[in-house]
């Protein structure tokens, strides 16, 4: 079943709110999305978000490494064949990890199809249902107590609260949200690398000493500094969570070689899609490291190619995958059913969006 066409379009979404971390504000979802054509006529879907402070990757260069490299290499290639099409994708361009995810998503919606199965169930079938966690933005205290209080109230048991832009105000920050949420909602800290390794053990260990029952957290320093992840990790009982360190297989076997993390934080645009995503899937289950799903700011139809893997895979034990409800709308028809905190996973083969309302070129 051969790939016969590779076209590119965007799509523009506005956000139900602000999104804010320590690195970046954004008020809009404005991504890449990819088609791919097989010889009977049937479709695969994918999507790219231009995270350039975090992936490098720029609307432009999507666009350019999809148009000039990815698709001629992968023309004409048997879809059935899908890791030849994988190595040829791989080999045809370095890094410009979101281009690759993009392509790789929408080849495995199309494999997905022709095979007339969910992917979830082709790639492993763990379970069909999860719960996600959703983000509460980086604001002044009183906007994040009402912004927790809300999630809650919209069903969610999971918060992940960005934190890292103001070093050891985090403390009473995170004990507000706490004391406002009570004791039997989860809170996972995310810093973005926004503190240091020192101020990260004195944040961590007061948080610790305070009884606020910090489920995790996530990136507190650079991503480079992995020899400041492992004294943070092993200086602290909360779990540490690897995210901006972790973007490829060798990244992930890095972070467990050295003890650098409790936990790694899978995300499609930094291994360059579901093809490598499994690989860290591997790498984690041999050494019983446990791995979130997490996303940019991808609107359903990426998140639908996250939450896949994430049903797919027993060692994938968390979901930060809150992009479709921070979206002010759906434009989308199709692909697993987002009920609040809950994403249930259905029959619907491939990735199962079934419309896409991108102009394509
Ligand atoms: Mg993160």
């Amino acid at each position: 079943m051969k790939i016969t066409g590779v076209h590119i379009g965007e799509i523009g979404i506005p956000l139900a709110r602000p999104f804010k971390t320590a690195l970046r504000t954004v008020e809009r979802v404005e991504d890449v999305v990819v088609r791919v054509t097989a010889e009977n006529g049937m479709t695969g879907y994918g999507e790219a978000p231009p995270t350039a402070v975090i992936t490098g990757d720029t609307k432009g260069s999507i666009r350019c490494a999809i148009r000039d490299l990815i698709a001629p290499a992968i023309l004409g290639m048997d879809i059935l064949a899908i890791d030849q099409v994988m190595e040829a994708m791989d080999h045809s361009v370095k890094g410009n990890t979101s281009a690759k995810a993009a392509v790789d998503m929408a080849l495995y919606d199309l494999w997905g199809k022709v095979l007339g199965q969910p992917l979830w169930r082709l790639l492993g079938g763990y379970r069909p249902s999860f719960q996600t966690d959703i983000t509460i933005s980086v604001n002044p205290v009183p906007q994040m107590v009402a912004d927790s209080l809300a999630a809650v109230k919209d069903g969610y048991r999971i918060l992940k609260v960005k934190v890292g832009k103001e070093g050891m105000a985090d403390i009473p920050r995170i004990a507000a949200i706490r004391e406002a949420v009570g004791p039997d909602v989860s809170i996972r800290v995310d810093a973005n690398q926004g503190w240091t390794v020192k101020d990260s053990i004195r944040i961590i260990s007061a948080m610790e000493d305070r009884g606020l029952e910090i489920e995790l957290v996530e990136q507190p320093v650079p991503a480079r500094d992995l020899e400041g992840m492992a004294r943070i990790t092993q200086a602290v009982y909360t779990p540490i969570l690897a995210d901006e360190s972790v973007f490829s297989p060798a990244d992930a076997v890095e972070i467990i070689r050295r003890g650098a993390a409790d936990l790694i934080n899978i995300k499609l645009m930094k291994t360059g899609g579901i093809h490598e995503a499994l690989k860290i899937c591997g790498i984690a289950s041999l050494y019983g490291v446990e791995c979130m799903m997490g996303c940019m700011l991808e609107s359903k139809l990426a998140v639908s190619a996250a939450a896949h893997l994430c049903a797919a895979k027993g060692i994938v034990t968390r979901a930060d995958l809150d992009g479709p409800s921070l979206c002010a709308v759906d434009p989308y028809q199709g692909g697993p059913d987002y009920d609040g905190p809950t994403v249930r996973m259905n029959q619907l083969p491939g990735i199962g969006i079934a419309s896409v309302p991108a102009e394509f070129t």
